[in-house]
């Protein structure tokens, strides 16, 4: 199992923009994510989530998906967020602090839809949406693919909170109330509170998690909404087979550091070629597939 816990006692992310990135050919221009992820909605998506057609704001909070350093287009691989309805008020995320108080009573889910159903996007969940996929769109390009939301499905409160691995598991499996699974696409369920099943009272940001039942081919991501924009491709770097780094400028590396900033990491040149490879196989396999580009 893989998770990503939180580091304790971490200061806010630096100001993106704010830092260059240093020189070295996998870390890429940082202007054009950022301003994807600052950018207010566009008129049509603003339009769609007004009227709560999330499924028509799918491609406006999608990043665009540019070319690989060979120039060779990036194949599109389809994203499924699943999302519990989002708090009101939100949780303030004290993250490692007892879960001492449940989420339940005092807290109302002012959003919500039938399981397995389109699902409403508030405007604090879109912003916090694109700025993860913009993330993994920056991070993935030089595995020669990227992330396009092909879907926003209901979850029911109940999975707002998620603090065993039964609950973990249980989101996967349709007979014991969870989602089913799409072939060839990731899963990603969005969740209020995410429990460390480790360490008994605290919480993570996300995890890549593997039904114990056919682990290789039945796994997805869990995340967060307290989690910042990293903890996507950090998830997602699980799927593409990556485990936890040493290294300092890896977001693999789970050890709270101060250097190098936030802005200036990501994956190191043989966590990308391991990623290739395993995107590779995984689309031999079936296990995704592109869903435009990426031709071999
Ligand atoms: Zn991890």
């Amino acid at each position: 199992m893989r998770r990503l816990t939180p580091p304790r006692g971490a200061r806010p992310l630096p100001a993106r923009a704010a830092r260059p990135a240093p020189a070295g050919r996998w870390v890429l221009p940082l202007a054009l994510p950022l301003a994807l992820a600052l950018a207010p909605l566009s008129p049509r998506a603003a339009r769609a989530e007004g009227a709560g057609g999330a499924e028509a704001a799918l491609a406006a909070l999608s990043p665009p998906c540019g070319a690989s350093a060979d120039g060779a287009a990036r194949a599109r691989v389809g994203l499924r967020v699943h999302l519990s309805p989002r708090l009101s008020p939100p949780l303030s995320a004290p993250l490692s602090a007892p879960l001492s108080a449940p989420l339940s009573a005092p807290l109302s889910a002012p959003l919500s839809a039938p399981p397995g159903a389109p699902a409403p996007l508030a405007p604090e969940d879109a912003a916090w949406l694109r700025a993860q996929l913009a993330e993994a769109a920056r991070l993935f390009a030089p595995v020669g693919v990227c992330f396009e939301l092909t879907a926003l499905l209901a979850r029911p409160a109940a999975d707002g909170e998620v603090l065993t691995r039964a609950h973990r598991v249980a989101l996967g499996r349709p007979e014991e109330g969870g989602a089913a699974l799409a072939r060839g696409e990731i899963d990603v369920f969005v969740v209020n509170r995410l429990g460390d099943v480790d360490v008994p009272g605290e919480e993570i940001r996300g995890v890549h998690w593997r039904d114990p039942r056919a682990p290789r081919r039945l796994r997805w991501v869990i995340l967060s909404r307290v989690a910042q924009p990293l903890v996507l491709a950090h998830e997602l770097g699980h799927y593409f087979s990556l485990p936890h780094s040493t290294a300092p400028v890896s977001i693999m590396n789970k050890t709270p550091r101060a250097l190098p900033p936030m802005s200036a990491r990501g994956f190191t040149p043989d966590e990308y070629a391991r990623m290739r490879r395993a995107w590779g196989r995984m689309r031999r396999e079936g296990a995704l597939r592109a869903l435009s580009g990426g031709a071999r």
